[in-house]
Protein backbone atom coordinates (compact mmCIF):
# COMPACT_ATOMS: atom_id res chain seq x y z
CA UNK A 1 0.00 0.00 0.00
CA UNK A 2 1.34 3.22 -1.01
CA UNK A 3 1.10 6.87 0.78
CA UNK A 4 1.71 10.09 -0.51
CA UNK A 5 1.89 12.68 2.39
CA UNK A 6 1.73 16.42 1.01
CA UNK A 7 3.17 18.43 3.91
CA UNK A 8 5.11 21.02 4.81
CA UNK A 9 5.88 21.12 8.38
CA UNK A 10 8.90 18.74 8.88
CA UNK A 11 8.32 17.72 12.12
CA UNK A 12 5.16 16.01 11.36
CA UNK A 13 5.65 15.08 8.11
CA UNK A 14 8.57 13.38 9.83
CA UNK A 15 6.65 11.81 12.40
CA UNK A 16 3.60 11.09 10.27
CA UNK A 17 6.22 9.19 7.42
CA UNK A 18 8.26 7.52 9.96
CA UNK A 19 5.03 6.01 11.88
CA UNK A 20 3.20 4.92 8.33
CA UNK A 21 6.37 2.86 7.51
CA UNK A 22 6.83 1.49 10.82
CA UNK A 23 3.23 0.14 10.09
CA UNK A 24 4.04 -1.23 6.77
CA UNK A 25 3.08 1.01 4.66
CA UNK A 26 5.15 2.94 1.22
CA UNK A 27 5.50 6.61 1.96
CA UNK A 28 6.42 9.76 -0.13
CA UNK A 29 6.62 13.03 1.21
CA UNK A 30 6.40 16.35 -0.31
CA UNK A 31 6.26 19.86 0.84
CA UNK A 32 4.41 21.91 -2.02
CA UNK A 33 1.66 21.81 -3.45
CA UNK A 34 2.77 21.80 -6.71
CA UNK A 35 4.96 18.74 -6.08
CA UNK A 36 1.87 16.92 -4.82
CA UNK A 37 -0.01 17.64 -7.96
CA UNK A 38 2.97 16.20 -10.13
CA UNK A 39 3.34 13.02 -7.96
CA UNK A 40 -0.49 12.33 -8.01
CA UNK A 41 -0.64 12.50 -11.97
CA UNK A 42 2.45 10.87 -12.38
CA UNK A 43 2.32 7.96 -9.82
CA UNK A 44 -0.74 5.47 -8.29
CA UNK A 45 -1.49 5.83 -5.04
CA UNK A 46 -3.46 4.22 -2.51
CA UNK A 47 -3.76 7.19 -0.75
CA UNK A 48 -3.29 10.90 -0.56
CA UNK A 49 -2.71 13.06 3.20
CA UNK A 50 -3.29 16.36 1.85
CA UNK A 51 -2.81 19.24 4.33
CA UNK A 52 -4.50 22.44 3.16
CA UNK A 53 -2.36 25.16 3.85
CA UNK A 54 0.76 24.03 1.40
CA UNK A 55 3.16 26.57 -0.29
CA UNK A 56 2.53 27.15 -4.26
CA UNK A 57 -0.80 26.05 -4.32
CA UNK A 58 -2.88 24.98 -1.81
CA UNK A 59 -4.44 21.46 -0.64
CA UNK A 60 -7.80 22.28 -2.05
CA UNK A 61 -6.36 22.72 -5.52
CA UNK A 62 -4.37 19.86 -5.40
CA UNK A 63 -7.67 18.07 -4.68
CA UNK A 64 -9.48 19.82 -7.45
CA UNK A 65 -7.10 19.35 -9.83
CA UNK A 66 -7.13 15.75 -8.74
CA UNK A 67 -10.72 14.87 -9.58
CA UNK A 68 -10.94 17.02 -12.51
CA UNK A 69 -8.24 13.85 -13.52
CA UNK A 70 -10.87 11.92 -12.33
CA UNK A 71 -8.57 9.99 -9.84
CA UNK A 72 -10.39 8.51 -7.87
CA UNK A 73 -7.75 8.02 -4.94
CA UNK A 74 -9.10 8.16 -1.33
CA UNK A 75 -8.13 11.85 0.02
CA UNK A 76 -7.62 12.43 3.50
CA UNK A 77 -7.06 16.17 4.54
CA UNK A 78 -5.30 17.60 7.16
CA UNK A 79 -6.89 21.36 7.95
CA UNK A 80 -6.10 23.73 11.15
CA UNK A 81 -8.62 24.37 13.71
CA UNK A 82 -10.47 27.41 12.71
CA UNK A 83 -10.61 26.43 9.00
CA UNK A 84 -14.10 25.06 8.81
CA UNK A 85 -14.91 26.95 5.43
CA UNK A 86 -11.49 24.58 4.13
CA UNK A 87 -12.92 21.85 5.58
CA UNK A 88 -16.16 21.98 3.76
CA UNK A 89 -14.46 23.29 0.62
CA UNK A 90 -12.85 19.70 1.32
CA UNK A 91 -15.46 17.58 1.21
CA UNK A 92 -17.47 19.42 -1.54
CA UNK A 93 -14.59 19.03 -3.62
CA UNK A 94 -13.87 14.93 -3.27
CA UNK A 95 -12.30 14.36 0.04
CA UNK A 96 -12.98 11.23 1.67
CA UNK A 97 -12.33 11.99 4.99
CA UNK A 98 -10.51 15.22 7.00
CA UNK A 99 -8.38 15.47 10.16
CA UNK A 100 -7.67 18.35 12.65
CA UNK A 101 -4.56 19.71 13.67
CA UNK A 102 -3.10 18.91 16.07
CA UNK A 103 -4.37 15.12 15.52
CA UNK A 104 -2.62 11.80 17.39
CA UNK A 105 -0.65 9.17 15.09
CA UNK A 106 -3.00 6.50 15.87
CA UNK A 107 -6.05 8.48 15.39
CA UNK A 108 -4.66 9.14 11.70
CA UNK A 109 -3.71 5.89 10.88
CA UNK A 110 -7.33 4.02 11.85
CA UNK A 111 -8.88 6.60 9.37
CA UNK A 112 -6.12 5.68 6.73
CA UNK A 113 -6.67 2.18 6.92
CA UNK A 114 -10.47 3.00 6.74
CA UNK A 115 -10.36 4.51 4.04
CA UNK A 116 -8.07 2.15 1.95
CA UNK A 117 -10.53 -0.42 2.71
CA UNK A 118 -12.98 1.88 1.69
CA UNK A 119 -11.18 1.96 -1.37
CA UNK A 120 -10.93 -0.84 -2.11
CA UNK A 121 -14.57 -0.90 -3.30
CA UNK A 122 -16.32 -1.71 -0.12
CA UNK A 123 -14.23 -5.12 0.55
CA UNK A 124 -14.35 -6.35 3.54
CA UNK A 125 -11.07 -6.18 5.37
CA UNK A 126 -10.59 -10.42 5.48
CA UNK A 127 -9.20 -11.65 2.21
CA UNK A 128 -9.07 -15.22 1.97
CA UNK A 129 -7.41 -18.02 -0.47
CA UNK A 130 -8.08 -21.40 0.56
CA UNK A 131 -6.09 -22.14 3.51
CA UNK A 132 -4.92 -18.52 3.54
CA UNK A 133 -6.57 -15.79 5.59
CA UNK A 134 -5.21 -12.14 5.56
CA UNK A 135 -7.20 -9.51 7.83
CA UNK A 136 -5.92 -6.07 5.70
CA UNK A 137 -6.83 -3.88 8.20
CA UNK A 138 -4.94 -5.75 11.43
CA UNK A 139 -2.20 -6.79 9.36
CA UNK A 140 -2.42 -10.67 10.41
CA UNK A 141 -1.92 -13.64 8.29
CA UNK A 142 -3.52 -16.92 9.14
CA UNK A 143 -2.21 -19.77 6.92
CA UNK A 144 -3.80 -23.67 7.66
CA UNK A 145 -5.43 -21.90 11.21
CA UNK A 146 -1.79 -21.13 12.37
CA UNK A 147 -0.87 -17.37 12.56
CA UNK A 148 1.89 -16.96 10.31
CA UNK A 149 4.12 -13.64 10.87
CA UNK A 150 5.42 -12.09 7.55
CA UNK A 151 7.80 -9.09 7.35
CA UNK A 152 5.93 -5.56 6.33
CA UNK A 153 7.35 -6.08 2.94
CA UNK A 154 6.39 -9.85 2.16
CA UNK A 155 3.15 -8.62 3.87
CA UNK A 156 2.37 -6.21 1.51
CA UNK A 157 3.50 -8.73 -1.50
CA UNK A 158 0.99 -11.13 -0.36
CA UNK A 159 -1.92 -8.19 -0.07
CA UNK A 160 -0.94 -7.15 -3.42
CA UNK A 161 -1.25 -10.97 -4.94
CA UNK A 162 -4.25 -11.82 -3.10
CA UNK A 163 -5.77 -8.43 -4.25
CA UNK A 164 -5.36 -9.34 -8.04
CA UNK A 165 -5.54 -13.40 -7.55
CA UNK A 166 -5.98 -14.71 -11.19
CA UNK A 167 -4.22 -11.78 -12.32
CA UNK A 168 -0.91 -11.06 -13.52
CA UNK A 169 1.14 -8.58 -11.45
CA UNK A 170 4.29 -7.10 -12.87
CA UNK A 171 7.47 -6.97 -11.38
CA UNK A 172 6.83 -2.90 -11.43
CA UNK A 173 3.61 -2.92 -9.95
CA UNK A 174 5.06 -4.64 -6.74
CA UNK A 175 8.17 -2.66 -7.04
CA UNK A 176 5.82 0.32 -6.75
CA UNK A 177 3.61 -1.19 -3.93
CA UNK A 178 6.41 -1.99 -2.37
CA UNK A 179 8.83 1.02 -1.87
CA UNK A 180 8.40 4.79 -1.53
CA UNK A 181 11.17 7.20 -2.97
CA UNK A 182 13.30 7.01 0.31
CA UNK A 183 14.31 3.62 -0.12
CA UNK A 184 14.34 2.17 -3.13
CA UNK A 185 14.16 -1.43 -4.01
CA UNK A 186 15.39 -3.23 -7.05
CA UNK A 187 14.02 -5.64 -9.29
CA UNK A 188 16.00 -8.16 -7.59
CA UNK A 189 14.91 -7.41 -4.54
CA UNK A 190 11.82 -8.00 -5.58
CA UNK A 191 12.32 -11.37 -7.08
CA UNK A 192 13.96 -12.30 -3.65
CA UNK A 193 10.72 -10.99 -1.54
CA UNK A 194 8.51 -13.37 -4.04
CA UNK A 195 11.56 -16.32 -3.23
CA UNK A 196 10.77 -16.16 0.44
CA UNK A 197 6.64 -15.64 0.31
CA UNK A 198 6.08 -18.87 -2.17
CA UNK A 199 8.72 -20.87 0.48
CA UNK A 200 6.29 -19.67 3.42
CA UNK A 201 3.03 -20.57 1.35
CA UNK A 202 3.74 -23.55 -0.82
CA UNK A 203 3.96 -25.91 1.84
CA UNK A 204 0.27 -25.19 2.11
CA UNK A 205 -0.28 -25.80 -1.18
CA UNK A 206 -0.27 -22.09 -2.39
CA UNK A 207 1.62 -21.39 -5.68
CA UNK A 208 2.77 -18.07 -6.73
CA UNK A 209 3.66 -19.03 -10.44
CA UNK A 210 6.34 -17.06 -12.23
CA UNK A 211 4.75 -15.41 -15.73
CA UNK A 212 8.28 -15.81 -17.45
CA UNK A 213 8.21 -11.82 -18.64
CA UNK A 214 5.53 -10.72 -17.13
CA UNK A 215 5.69 -11.26 -13.60
CA UNK A 216 3.64 -13.05 -10.88
CA UNK A 217 0.30 -14.48 -10.45
CA UNK A 218 -0.81 -16.10 -7.11
CA UNK A 219 -2.84 -19.54 -7.89
CA UNK A 220 -4.71 -22.26 -5.61
CA UNK A 221 -3.56 -25.12 -5.87
CA UNK A 222 -6.49 -26.91 -6.67
CA UNK A 223 -6.25 -24.76 -9.74
CA UNK A 224 -3.34 -26.01 -10.90
CA1 LIG B 1 0.90 23.65 6.32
Amino acid sequence: MRILIAEDDDVLADGLSRSLRRSGYAVDRVAKGTDADASLSRENYDLAVLDIGLPGIDGIEVLNRLRKRSQTVPVLILTARDALEDRVKGLDLGADDYLVKPFAFPELEARIRALIRRGQSGMSSILSHGPLEVDTAGRRVTLLGRPLELPAREFNLLELLLLRSGRIVSKEQILQALCGWEKEITLNAVEVYVHRLRAKLEPAGIAIRTVRGLGYLLEKADES
